[in-house]
């Protein structure tokens, strides 16, 4: 029996949890997933408020990678999965709105929002999910070559024949720094995987009592000079916001994103709502019924890692992954990425 533990149940982990179970028998291999939220699928957010659902991270998945897109097409099953068809539009730093620049020929996500995937994915796994469990240290015993997790509240987890570290790489490179493990090239690692930038994103959702007539699902700022980056109205999937209601999601972008990330929430929602019913040009914005909001400090990766230490690590049975690991902060790339480390760990499992 091959024992596996999980850092994290986003999309990337799933993936590989999925990706494990095809290859490998589920009398050979026993998978362990330690998420420290009470959800799965990480940054591909979804919450529920009375009739409405919606997705208050990543928007959709696009149809960017044939794996990806064969897995959501095919090997998952079609049940839930939805298209947005309403385009993208751009706006300017003046407010200008224009038509056009939609490249995403598919954007799906599920009529149970985004995070339906790894919803999916991890029911095709025998894999035991422990939630609000926040992973704090990594160890390395040498002389039975397997790795134990300790959690926040000291219980601990192992021993693992290999670990899946799946967290945003300045989560990922905070747990390598503190683990227990003499490796020579630990502190390689560490500095490769701290290395990693990101773009912070503070995200505001509006709900109104009407329903709202635009000819586009979602506006982008194109040359990034607006303190918004992206406006998106989830009532363009289908399931997610009742017939006469809207709700829009306002993603600040990364400038003002830090500048005002522990400020007050209200203060916030009420600037994001001014500066968006300026833009849509319609004063009832203003005053939504209800509001919700959520801070990404680590929301996007803005370029990959080195790949080497990342490569050392995983002979050692200790595997990166995520969106950061594949270079491009996107779901599709954190299912590929998920995908392909998993065939790797179950090409190890004897
Ligand atoms: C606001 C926003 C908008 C986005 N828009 C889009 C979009 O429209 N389209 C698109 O394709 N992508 C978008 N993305 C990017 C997309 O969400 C990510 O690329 C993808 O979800 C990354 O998946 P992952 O599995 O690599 O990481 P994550 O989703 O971050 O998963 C990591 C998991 O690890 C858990 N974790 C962290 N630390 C610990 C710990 N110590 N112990 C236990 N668990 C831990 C986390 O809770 C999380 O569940 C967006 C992201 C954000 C934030």
């Amino acid at each position: 029996m091959t024992r596996i533990g999980i850092v994290g149940a986003g999309a990337a982990a799933a993936a590989a949890a999925y990706a494990i179970e095809r290859r490998v028998e589920d009398a050979i291999a026993e998978i362990t997933v330690l998420e420290k939220s009470g959800g799965v699928c990480g940054r591909a957010a979804t919450r529920r408020r009375d009739e409405v659902t919606y997705d208050y991270g990543a928007n959709y998945v696009k149809d960017d990678d044939e794996r990806v897109t064969e897995l959501l097409t095919e090997r998952l099953g079609t049940d839930g999965l939805v298209d947005i068809v309403e385009p993208i539009w751009t706006f300017d730093s003046d407010g200008a709105v224009s038509e056009g620049r939609d490249a995403d020929e598919h954007k799906w996500t599920y009529e149970d929002g985004l995070s339906g995937i790894a919803t999916r994915l991890f029911a095709h796994t025998d894999a035991t999910i422990r939630f609000e469990t926040r992973v704090e240290t990594i160890r390395r015993d040498e002389s039975a070559e397997v790795w134990r997790l300790e959690d926040a509240d000291g219980d601990r987890w192992g021993p693992f024949d290999a670990i899946l570290v799946t967290p945003p790489a300045p989560q990922t490179a905070s747990l390598l720094r503190a683990a227990e493990w003499d490796a020579a090239n630990r502190s390689a690692l560490v500095n490769a995987v701290d290395a990693v930038p990101y773009r912070t994103i503070w995200t505001g959702v509006f709900h109104y009592p009407f329903e709202l007539e635009r000819p586009y699902y979602a506006l982008v700022n194109t040359d990034k000079a607006h303190e918004i980056g992206w406006i998106a109205r989830e009532e363009c999937k289908p399931g997610h916001v009742p017939d006469g209601e809207s709700l829009v999601i306002v993603q600040a972008n990364h400038g003002w994103s830090v500048d005002h990330f522990d400020d007050d929430p209200s203060t916030n929602l009420e600037h994001l709502a001014r500066l968006t019913a300026e833009l849509l040009d319609d004063e009832r914005l203003l005053e939504p019924d209800w509001t919700d909001y959520q801070g990404w400090r680590y929301a996007l990766p803005e370029a990959g890692v080195d790949r080497d230490p990342i490569r050392g690590a995983a002979s050692a049975g200790l595997y990166c992954l995520g969106d950061w690991v594949a270079g491009e902060g996107r779901l599709h790339a954190a299912l590929r990425n998920g995908l392909e480390t998993g065939e790797r760990v179950a090409e190890t499992v004897p």
